[in-house]
């Protein structure tokens, strides 16, 4: 069952300078059903991507943490539960969306940070497939990770039930929290004295 999806959320996504979409993020098919554009799926994808790697480093820095300085410390009350969970959620929807192939170049790419060159060289494929693979893969994540039901991983502060930010203020904040902290000068009154 797919969701619905509103303008005012793929605007917000979609790559200014698609050529696909021309930056709406929405592309109207077949009877006139609008979908997302491929730019936009890529774009929820890297985000729930970006996130993972945040919640993994975090993982890293406090297990090190922890064994360095505090044996046996709460850490986990910084790594939280929510953390371990989005990751594990991350690899294991992932794992069954994809082919085994697929999965194969997602698991040495993304969950082993393996850059194109020893990708292409480890997995005997050429640039071009292996871009066109990625691209594929970043599109089938970034649709799932949305339209998940009854819980997707995006967004991801529905996911997170605002708690992460609550208790870390080193997380990822979505773009559009810029906005609640204007330019001091915007402040200024326009208003002439008389
Ligand atoms: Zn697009």
């Amino acid at each position: 069952m797919a969701m619905e999806w509103t303008r005012s959320e793929t605007l917000a996504l979609a790559v200014n300078t698609c050529t696909q979409c021309h930056g709406l993020g929405l592309r109207i098919g077949r009877r006139g059903k609008a979908s997302p554009c491929n730019c936009v799926l890529r774009g929820i994808f890297r985000a729930c991507y970006a996130r993972f790697r945040h919640c993994a480093e975090k993982e890293k820095h406090m297990s090190k943490c922890a064994l360095e300085y505090l044996p046996g410390a709460k850490h986990r009350s910084t790594w939280g539960r929510k953390d371990e969970e989005y990751c594990a959620d991350f690899i294991l929807i992932s794992k069954r969306m994809l082919t085994p192939e697929e999965y194969r170049i997602f698991r040495f790419h993304f969950l082993l940070g393996a850059d194109w060159k020893l990708c292409c060289i480890q997995l005997k494929m050429d640039r071009g497939l292996f871009f066109h693979a990625i691209y594929r893969i970043e599109q089938t994540l970034g649709r799932t990770f949305r339209e998940l039901q009854p819980y997707g991983l995006y967004p991801l502060d529905e996911y997170f039930g605002g708690s992460a930010m609550k208790n870390d203020p080193n997380a990822i904040r979505p773009s559009s929290n810029v906005l609640a902290f204007p330019n001091p000068r915007m402040e200024v009154p326009l208003r002439k004295v008389a």
